[in-house]
């Protein structure tokens, strides 16, 4: 079959890969009707994070149709059409057992193999998902599988990261970074109640489409500031913080980006007594502040990869209500052949680039 992986640094192939087939019989295959492109594509892309085999089927956010299942496959027929979350997951462990499914004892992540050990992703024609039956969710019928699609990682994520910052009614929130995770952020602050909701980047178009999600924007100034010292923080974005909350500082921040600049600003932005929760995927060996800041300030720094499969159910039911319209936020369709080129459209941001789905 045809997919795309890995072939090093800012290298993606559109290649001829072995068919997958069940092999066991938890398993079932899923004929992959649209994939997403996420952030966390990018790290392995850009060299960021290593240790991913060359060859791997690239992708981890996907909707299709089950084709094929094992034996023990109980709820799934073949026609179901899925989603997935980014990580397999048993339900029954005790992780699954108290939502953190994430950290399922035996989840493993779509299109991660690395040692020749891991499991192929879903940019493909077809994918196989082991634990299927716990794994996969079907899609309400009134759902698009492209929205669907955003419930299986990012619209999770970002209800997951404002659960974490604690962005509770009355509440001011901060996001920093505004690409696909932290406009659902946004999203997921407005829906616990937050009063008001800061929205921070340096692309214009991101920016606006956090305004429309009900954000207050706070452009974090040109794209050449990002080869600043790593962990500098945005001075002048932290004084319109300020400002703007009578001096005192954000309730809850969620960093939304993954670099130590941002999670320093998330820092910097909440008042004393404040949340501040990383969905952004970090690969320093070392935090952006110190014990003495954290203690001197009374911080609750929160983070961690989300139980994508635990916030599923909560995410199809926001899309479910058609509100807010999340359709705005894909801005690109590309076949799965030209998905060398919507890596390097995704990763430069260019041309208003927010979600890229590929068809297979
Ligand atoms: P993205 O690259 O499209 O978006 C990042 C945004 O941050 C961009 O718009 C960029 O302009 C902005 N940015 C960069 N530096 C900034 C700074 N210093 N201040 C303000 N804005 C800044 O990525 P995405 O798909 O939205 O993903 C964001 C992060 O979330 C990534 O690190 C990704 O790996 C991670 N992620 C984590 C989970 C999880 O389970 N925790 C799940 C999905 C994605
Ligand atoms: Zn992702
Ligand atoms: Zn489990």
């Amino acid at each position: 079959m045809r997919a795309l992986t890995f072939g090093g640094v800012e290298t993606v192939l559109y290649d001829t890969v072995p068919e997958p087939a069940i092999a066991d019989e938890g398993d079932a295959l899923v004929e992959v009707e649209v994939a997403g492109i996420c952030g966390s594509d990018l790290h392995p892309y850009f060299g960021r994070e290593t240790g991913l085999d060359t060859g791997t089927v690239l992708g981890h956010e996907f909707v299709g149709r089950v084709v094929e299942t094992g034996a023990a496959v109980r709820r799934l027929r073949p026609g179901a059409r899925v989603v997935s979350p980014f990580t397999t997951s048993c339900g029954a462990c005790f992780f699954c057992r108290s939502g953190l499914t994430a950290r399922c004892e035996q989840g493993r992540l779509f299109g991660w193999v690395e040692g020749g050990r891991g499991l192929h992703g879903g940019q493909a024609e077809r994918v196989r998902v082991p634990l299927a039956d716990a794994t996969l969710v079907e899609v309400p019928e009134e759902v698009p599988s492209e929205l669907a699609l955003l419930a299986g990682d990012v619209l999770s994520t970002g209800l997951f990261g404002a659960e974490m910052a604690r962005a509770a009614p009355g509440a001011v929130a901060a996001i920093v970074g505004c690409g696909p995770v932290g406009l659902m952020a946004v999203v997921g602050c407005r829906q616990l109640g937050a009063e008001r909701v800061l929205a921070v980047d340096r692309v214009a178009e991101r920016l606006r489409a956090a305004e429309r999600l009900g954000a207050e924007p706070i452009d974090a100034g040109p794209p050449d500031a990002e080869s600043k010292a790593p962990d500098a923080a945005d001075p002048e974005v932290t004084a319109a913080v300020r400002e703007t909350t009578g001096g005192r500082g954000a309730d809850a921040a969620v960093e939304a980006v993954g670099s130590p600049a941002a999670l320093r600003l998330a820092v910097e932005l909440v008042r004393p007594g404040g949340t501040v929760a990383a969905v952004g995927v970090h690969t320093a060996p070392t935090l952006p502040f110190s014990p003495v800041e954290a203690y001197d300030r009374n911080l609750t720094f929160r983070t961690g990869r989300c139980p994508a499969r635990h916030y599923l159910p909560m995410a199809l039911d926001l899309l479910r209500t058609g509100s807010p319209d999340l359709a705005p936020l894909i801005t690109h369709r590309l076949p799965l052949a030209d998905g060398p080129a919507a890596y390097r459209l995704f990763a430069e941001r260019r041309d208003g680039c927010l979600k890229v789905i590929l068809l297979p």
